[in-house]
């Protein structure tokens, strides 16, 4: 198992992972799921490591973009100041945070009958994507929470997926790490550990 991680890290398929991520959305939307993992992965490393060990080596995202920004690299311009000390990162929070709540009260609103399921996708909680997932196969008897909770899931993965992607085209292949809110919620961690451990010195 260790060695398994040894070889994943900074391994340059990782991108794949991602790749088969949104292509297992196609096979059937409930795969969408197994993004939870890709929440919690880096929080409980954190935790366990006290150090940001997913972002430095075992992020397929991170891995996706610095390939895809290898395309346009020698076009790229300089990453805007206000994302890498600005507010950037806190808005990006705020969006993060404001997805999970929709995504939480909407899912109950389902589970309780207040509301339909939403089975369709999209763009930044608002937009819907003008056309419907293609389904390979079905899951019959699923709850109906349980449908909805994976469709906001995969709009929510598919939304931060593609503001990076245009952000490595268009700035420097990792732009998308400086505000991402898995990255600002381990640096407000980190910080926070360290004051304790100031102040007990
Ligand atoms: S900052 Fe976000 S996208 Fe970048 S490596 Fe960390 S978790 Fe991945």
């Amino acid at each position: 198992m260790t060695n398994f991680f040894k070889n994943l890290k900074n391994n340059k398929f990782l991108f794949i992972i991602n790749l088969v991520y949104f292509a297992l959305g196609f096979v059937n939307i409930h795969f969408s799921l197994l993004g939870l993992i890709c929440m919690m992965l880096p929080l409980i490393l954190l935790v366990k490591t006290n150090r940001k060990t997913y972002c430095q080596g075992y992020c397929p995202r991170a891995n996706l973009y610095t390939k895809a920004g290898k395309l346009t690299s020698k076009y790229s311009m300089k990453t805007p100041a206000y994302f890498i000390k600005g507010n950037m990162k806190h808005i990006m929070l705020a969006y993060f945070g404001i997805s999970l709540f929709f995504i939480t009260m909407s899912t109950l609103r389902v589970a309780s009958g207040a509301m339909n399921p939403l089975e369709q996708l999209r763009f930044m909680i608002y937009f819907r994507i003008p056309f419907k997932l293609p389904q390979m196969f079905e899951l019959q008897g699923m709850a109906g929470w349980l449908t909805h909770l994976a469709y906001r899931f995969y709009s929510m993965m598919m939304t931060t997926s593609f503001l990076g992607l245009a952000m490595a085209f268009v700035y420097k292949p990792r732009t998308w790490c400086t505000i991402c809110p898995i990255s600002t919620i381990s640096e407000i961690y980190l910080d926070g550990r360290k004051r304790v451990k100031d102040e007990a010195a």
